[in-house]
């Protein structure tokens, strides 16, 4: 009804548009309001998260399929808040992004990660996991001091540049010279590189050559169906086919039941990640959890 709410509405919209992706157009629709409400809101929030201490790292065991033993650890961030109670990732990141956030929140998930590995290996010596698994964002590769932060807190930490690896998911980087260059440049440091949530189809799979990754990490949700789904089966094969042609690893994701991991590792799935092997716990209790199995092997012996 006036000038001012159409081109509120529109902005609104546009907004919506680049968060889905770019690109592309996207129609106003009121409920959308409440989400700009609701984001806002978060962003707020998520502005004291890091002087208040709300944000803290769960680790995930990664273990090879064939002979069981701990392959590595991946980093999640989690963020306790005092009024919202825990807040997912996927509800806080994709904010962090848009509202510039993620530069600090990553840096933080970076020396965290890397701080609490090296008082593993301290503590644990052979028996900590072998590498630390970090998840990256889109927006953090666009950062000019990215490769001089790794750099530094691999130092800060004592770190061989191979014990580190980063978890991207965008498939499409492929398309992205100043992604692909970015890229170049953290594995010029020999720091490994992971291409997390993989859907595989034809389009995913004829880029995977284009990126210097070194292991594919196949997503949960082709994980979950592929017992039932001769077509996702396939699929997985392919991919698993293709990576290792080209010399990459592959990591199942979301594995939770026996059965999946054995159908996982006849597929010749290298590594498997989920709840079947462990949740996401703290470091301490990763700790715990990796000084259970070690006295279950030795009781074995
Ligand atoms: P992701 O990197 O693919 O992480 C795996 C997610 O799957 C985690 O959820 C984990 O808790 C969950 N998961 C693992 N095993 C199982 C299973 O057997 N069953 C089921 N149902 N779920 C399982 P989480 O921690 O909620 O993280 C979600 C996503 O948020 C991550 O997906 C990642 O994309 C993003 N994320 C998490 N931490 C960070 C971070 O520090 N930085 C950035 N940029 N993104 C992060
Ligand atoms: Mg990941
Ligand atoms: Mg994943």
């Amino acid at each position: 009804s006036t000038v001012e709410s159409l081109l509120r509405d529109a902005d609104i919209a546009m907004y919506e548009a680049k968060r889905s992706g770019r690109g592309r157009y996207v129609m106003f629709e009121p409920a959308m309001h409440k989400r700009v409400r609701d984001d806002v809101s978060l962003e707020n929030d998520l502005r004291q998260a890091l002087p208040n201490q709300e944000l803290f790292l769960v680790y995930q065991p990664l273990v090879n399929l064939g002979d069981g033993r701990l392959t590595g650890m991946e980093a999640l961030i989690r963020w306790r808040q005092p009024q919202r109670g825990m807040v997912s990732p996927v509800a806080f990141i994709p904010v962090a992004e848009a509202c510039g956030l993620i530069g600090q929140i990553g840096r933080f998930v970076l020396q965290r990660a890397c701080a609490e590995f090296a008082a593993l290996r301290e503590c644990m010596g052979p028996l900590a996991p072998p590498s630390v698994s970090v998840n990256l964002s889109r927006a953090q590769l666009g950062e000019a001091a990215l490769v001089a932060d790794i750099q530094q807190v691999l130092r800060a930490n004592g770190m061989e540049a191979a014990q580190l690896q980063l978890e991207i998911t965008e498939s499409l980087a492929a398309q992205d010279n100043q992604v692909q260059a970015k890229l170049r440049e953290i594995k010029a440091l020999g720091v490994t590189l992971a291409l997390d949530d993989f859907v595989t189809g034809y389009s995913s799979l004829s880029c995977l050559h284009e990126l210097p990754i070194d292991t594919v990490k196949i997503d949960r949700a082709f994980v979950g169906v592929a017992q039932h789904s001769a077509y996702h089966r396939v699929l997985i094969e392919a991919t698993i086919l293709m990576a290792e042609t080209l010399g990459m690893s592959t990591v199942a994701e979301g594995i939770e039941t026996q059965e999946q991991a054995e159908l996982m590792q006849s597929l010749r799935c290298g590594k498997g990640q989920g709840y079947l092997f462990g949740k996401p716990v703290t470091s301490g209790e990763l700790r715990g959890w990796i000084e259970a199995r070690a006295d279950l092997e030795y009781g074995k012996t």
